[in-house]
């Protein structure tokens, strides 16, 4: 396969996916956008990885642009706290920012267009984004469409972690080459903590995932450590 484009966050599922692609094109580039997000330090965490993961990075810089609505661009919001898994609640969460998945898909369109890609990989997934529409597999084919019409070009956008449950995606990672390492650098925290909070809707989707693979997040050791 030639040449891909990852949209990496910084977080677990986008590592993965940058990972999961350097296994299957010859050239893979990463693309971050910085939206004034609460949890700026995933810019800094974007930028470690994708130079452990040795490819070309680029940052682009949208300004307050999502401001107002959910907490993670409106720092007057607060994040919820649960105690534990059990407590988070079901449907839309608090922390959707609307539109944010169709912007960062018609940027990184044009990226992929102007970087001759022949696909983009985004890293949702319809389980554990508590019924985040722009995470579903719906969508991203409707965008695909309208992406292959407006560009008069199709580039493939590939979701590897779109059915998977965070178990899955945990396992995953672990049989890809230099993966679980990454995943040590990752900020999944919506606080943006380090170590993380432990109790934010995004800390326990995260230790779910790894407590049901029976398998100890890396973050949480590099926390602890940078602890001490
Ligand atoms: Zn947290």
């Amino acid at each position: 396969m030639p040449k891909a484009l990852v949209i990496l966050s910084g977080g677990q599922d986008s590592t993965t996916c940058l990972y999961w692609a350097k296994e299957r094109y010859d050239d893979v580039v990463a693309l971050t956008f910085n939206y004034n997000q609460r949890h700026i330090r995933e810019i800094e965490s974007a930028k470690t990885i994708a130079k452990m993961a040795g490819v070309s990075h680029e940052i682009i810089d949208m300004g307050p642009i999502f401001a107002g609505l959910s907490p993670l661009t409106d720092l007057k919001l607060s994040i919820d706290s649960y105690k534990s898994q059990e407590d988070l609640p079901g449907g839309l969460e608090k922390t959707f920012v609307p539109g944010r998945n169709i912007l960062f898909l018609c940027v990184a369109g044009n990226r992929a267009y102007v970087t001759g890609c022949d696909d983009m990989i985004i890293g949702v997934s319809e389980e554990d984004f508590g019924g985040y529409p722009d995470c579903r597999a719906e969508f991203i084919e409707k965008m695909e469409e309208a992406l292959a019409s407006g560009l008069d070009k199709r580039i493939k956008v590939q979701t590897p972690l779109v059915h998977l449950s965070k178990r899955k995606t945990v396992e995953l990672a672990q049989s890809l080459k230099g993966c679980m390492e990454a995943l040590a650098f990752t900020t999944t925290c919506y606080n943006g903590d380090m170590p993380p909070c432990g109790h934010c809707h995004s800390c326990l989707l995260r230790q779910k995932g790894f407590d049901e693979a029976g398998v100890a997040d890396p973050l949480l050791a590099k926390g602890l450590q940078d602890a001490r």
